[in-house]
């Protein structure tokens, strides 16, 4: 039996969020490498060795899937929302890349999830429904000044924003200036949608003004999404509904 990779989105957290194409990609696995959260995901069963590792290995584990899938396996790489979305599909191109040339005749194949952004998105209404961009806010693999000036000029240019890896422990400062630059070309009644761990038990959605919103609002497993200047409320029962309407003002 000839061996192939498959990275693979598990969506945001819900079950019902897995895609039919990933699910038989991992009924067929012999084996799913990835970060161990995303790993736990996966069942045990005869059959499967499961690799959990750290997050910071991205390239050991992509080269270790190509020489497993070189020998024969059925490798699935697991990302948490999409492979191609701040995940492991660039580090396996990266990896493969720089890798022994038969690693590129390899059956390769990304399967896509729904992404954070769009899950946070639809549980609040359509903040997303006219131009944005997504930044990553982690300074790990880039330089904090790159950041700011990104942040500077979507602002500037008028687009919502949805924002992953928002605060960390070892990095949160970073997130409180980030509030301060948006602050400071957006204003304070801008609104900012928090979502934590959309989609899974522990979902808990505050929308509020650049003006009230906190640092401590967001941790790694929270989505921030900005608005654009042209984003607005519908009050009703519960929750208001939070959307950017179509048309540019
Ligand atoms: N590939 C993933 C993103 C990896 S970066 C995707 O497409 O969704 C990890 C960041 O994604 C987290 O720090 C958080 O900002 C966001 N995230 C992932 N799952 C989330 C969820 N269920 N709810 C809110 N944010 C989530």
């Amino acid at each position: 039996m000839s061996g192939w990779i498959a990275v693979a989105g598990l969506g945001p957290g819900a079950q019902a969020l897995i895609t039919p194409e990933v699910s038989e990609a991992l009924a067929a696995a012999t084996d799913v490498i990835g970060y161990i959260p995303y790993v736990a995901r996966v069942a045990q069963r005869p059959g499967l060795t499961l690799h959990p590792s750290d997050n910071r290995v991205e390239l050991d584990r992509a080269a270790h899937a190509l020489t497993l899938a070189a020998q024969g396996a059925r490798v699935v790489i697991v990302s948490s929302g999409d492979p191609g979305v701040f995940a492991m599909a660039s580090a396996l191109f990266e990896a493969l890349e720089a890798g022994p040339p038969e690693w590129r005749a390899l059956d390769l194949r990304v399967f896509p999830g729904i992404t954070a952004m769009l899950a946070a998105a639809a549980r609040a209404g359509a903040p997303l429904g006219h131009d944005f961009c997504a930044i990553n806010l982690s300074d790990n693999l880039k330089p904090w000044p790159l950041i700011e000036r990104r942040l500077r000029l979507a602002a500037q240019a008028d687009f919502a924003m949805a924002f992953y890896n928002p605060r960390s422990k070892s990095r949160a400062e970073g997130f409180a200036r980030t509030l301060d630059i948006l602050r400071e070309e957006c204003g304070p009644d801008r609104l900012i949608l928090f979502a934590r761990a959309v989609t899974t038990p522990e979902e808990q959605l505050a929308i509020t003004t650049l003006g009230q919103a906190t640092p401590d609002m967001a941790d790694m497993r929270t989505m921030v999404i900005i608005g654009s200047s042209q984003t607005r409320l519908i009050d009703r029962p519960g929750r208001p509904i939070l959307y950017t309407p179509r048309h540019a003002a």
